[in-house]
């Protein structure tokens, strides 16, 4: 693969498409009384682009949010490239970065330049060269259509080209795995287009993917596998031709009769 590749192989060089990446088996969590993931179990492989869909509260931002830790969970495993995520300590850091996150709200520092924005972790936790990173960052930048603004704010960018710079900053800690919780959700509609165009590039790349979305049109073109939560459980997994065409539950039925 090419410097300017989106992503780096997952798992290094001759890490294999198809072989489980993240190993979800009886994933349970509560928020007191409140079941909000009942027991989930999911294989996401190398490679592999999965939809997450489902009604507001069904729980999939908890589930992107337990894959990397940043939500304990009550019972059950997570693996990450055959490791269990352990509970804290330096192994979780190192382990958590083997996720990328991209949020709704774009989380980028607001008193970083675009640029630090992206070097900043491969500086701070994984120990790359000043120089380095910021060569890697520029190539990410320009690979997600920014590279012009790298000296700029936050601030002065549109929400689209924030969103792209958080996938840029994410990619640059050279993730397994991204996972996408809405992302294009808090942009105005002329900026969504231009960032599912950035993760459509990226899925086409090869990186593993969990992506939450409404965005149907994506998840017709893009996904592996779309997935359908409702009231903290998978109700039903499927291709996206079968789930949009011919949904099996009534949930899932009733769900995309709303959006159409
Ligand atoms: P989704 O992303 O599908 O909209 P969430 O995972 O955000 O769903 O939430 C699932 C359920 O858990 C919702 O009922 C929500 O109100 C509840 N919930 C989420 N986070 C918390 C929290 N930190 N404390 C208590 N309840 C929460
Ligand atoms: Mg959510």
């Amino acid at each position: 693969p090419n410097e300017t590749s989106l992503t780096t192989p997952a798992g290094g060089p001759g890490a294999a498409r198809g072989e489980p990446l993240v190993v979800l088996t009886d994933v349970n969590k509560h928020f007191g009384e409140l079941h909000v993931l009942k027991d989930i179990n999911l294989t996401v492989t190398r490679g592999e682009v999965v939809v997450v869909i489902g009604p507001s509260g069904s729980g999939k931002s908890t589930l992107c949010r337990a894959i990397n830790r940043l939500e304990p969970i009550d019972r059950g495993t997570i693996e990450i490239d055959g490791q269990k995520l352990p509970e804290e300590g330096k192994q979780l850091a190192q382990l958590r970065a083997d996720v990328g996150m991209v949020f709704q709200s774009f989380n980028l520092f607001a008193h970083k330049s675009i640029l630090d924005n992206v070097t900043l972790g491969p500086i701070k936790a994984k120990g790359v060269k000043p120089s380095e990173a910021k060569d890697r960052a520029m190539a990410l930048l320009e690979r997600v259509g920014v590279a012009n603004q790298a000296g700029k704010y936050p601030a002065q960018l549109s929400g689209g080209q924030q969103q792209r710079v958080a996938i840029a900053r994410a990619l640059a800690m050279q993730p397994k795995v991204m996972l996408f919780d809405e992302p294009t959700s808090a942009l105005d509609p002329e900026m969504i287009t231009e960032v599912l165009d950035v993760m459509t590039a990226l899925a086409r790349d090869g990186m593993t993917m969990v992506v939450v979305t409404h965005e149907m049109g994506f998840a017709r073109k893009a996904a592996d596998r779309v997935i359908f939560m409702d009231a903290g459980q998978i109700v039903e997994e499927n291709s996206p031709e079968e789930f949009f065409t011919n949904p099996r539950s009534m949930r899932a039925q009733d769900f995309l009769s709303k959006l159409l």
